[in-house]
C-alpha cells in the first residue's frame, strides 16, 4: 500500500508513520529526516536546504521532488511506502502524479494549532538516527539518550516558538490545500489527533483497514 500522511508540523505524522511501518512492514519516508541527514553530512543538498529549514520555510519544490524521486526508485519501496512530510504543496502532489506514482490512501491527522505549539516545545530528536521523542508525552526510557540507538537527544532548531509560528503559517497556506486535492481524488481520510499516541494509532490502523 502506498500511503501519504498529511498534517501540521507536530501533528504526529512521524510517530504514526513508525507505527504503520511496523505493522505493514513498508518503509516510512520522511523528507525532513532525509534533509536533516544531508545537513549533518554536509552535502550540497544539505547546504541548499539549511537556510529554508532554519527559517521554518519550505525547501524549494524541485529540490524535494528530486529527493523523493530518487528514494521511491529504491528496491524497498516496491511493496509500498509511507510518505511523511511529502507532498507539502500542490505542485509536489502534481509531480508525484506525473511520476506515475499511485497513492492508495491519504491520512490527514488534524490537531489544533495551540496543541502543536505545546507539543513542539517539548519535542526532542535523536541526533544520530532521527527518532522523535517528547519530554512529557513520549519520553525516552534512557533519559537524554535515544532508546533505539543511544544517540544524544537534541532540540531541533526549527522547534523554537517563533519558527513554529512560521511553520504553522506555511502549513495553512501551502499544505492544507492538499486536503482538498486528495479529497477530490477520493483518497482522503481525516483523523482527529488524540491526546494519547496509542489512541491516534488505533484510529490510523482502523482507517487503513477500511
Ligand atoms: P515537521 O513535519 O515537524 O515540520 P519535517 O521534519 O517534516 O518537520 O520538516 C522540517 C523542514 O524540512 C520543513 O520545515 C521544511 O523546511 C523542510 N521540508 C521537509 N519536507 C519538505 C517538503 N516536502 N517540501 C518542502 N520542504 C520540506
Ligand atoms: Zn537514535
Amino acid at each position: 500500500m502506498n500511503l501519504i500522511l498529511l498534517g501540521a508540523p507536530g501533528a504526529g505524522k512521524g510517530t504514526q508513520a513508525e507505527v504503520i511501518c511496523d505493522k505493514l512492514q513498508i518503509p516510512a519516508i520522511s523528507t525532513g529526516n532525509i534533509i536533516r541527514e544531508a545537513l549533518k553530512n554536509g552535502t550540497e543538498l544539505g547546504q541548499k536546504a539549511k537556510s529554508y529549514m532554519d527559517a521554518g520555510s519550505l525547501v524549494p519544490d524541485e529540490v524535494v521532488i528530486a529527493i523523493i524521486k530518487e528514494r521511491l526508485a529504491q528496491e524497498d519501496c516496491k511493496n509500498g511506502f509511507i510518505l511523511d512530510g511529502f507532498p507539502r504543496t500542490v505542485p509536489q502532489a502534481e509531480a508525484l502524479d506525473a511520476m506515475g506514482v499511485v497513492i492508495h490512501k491519504v491520512l490527514d491527522i488534524e490537531v489544533p494549532d495551540e496543541t502543536i505549539q505545546k507539543r513542539l516545545s517539548g519535542r526532542r530528536v535523536c541526533e544520530s538516527c532521527g527518532a522523535s521523542y517528547h519530554v512529557d508525552f513520549k519520553p525516552s526510557s534512557k533519559g537524554e539518550m535515544c532508546d533505539k540507538c543511544g544517540g544524544k537527544l537534541v532540540i531541533r532548531k526549527d522547534d523554537q516558538p517563533e519558527t513554529v509560528k512560521e511553520r504553522l503559517k506555511v502549513y495553512h497556506e501551502s499544505t492544507e490545500p492538499l486536503c482538498d486535492y486528495y479529497r477530490k481524488a477520493g483518497k482522503l481520510t481525516v483523523i482527529e489527533g488524540q491526546e494519547e499516541v496509542a489512541q491516534t494509532s488505533a484510529l490510523v490502523l482502523k482507517a487503513l483497514e477500511a
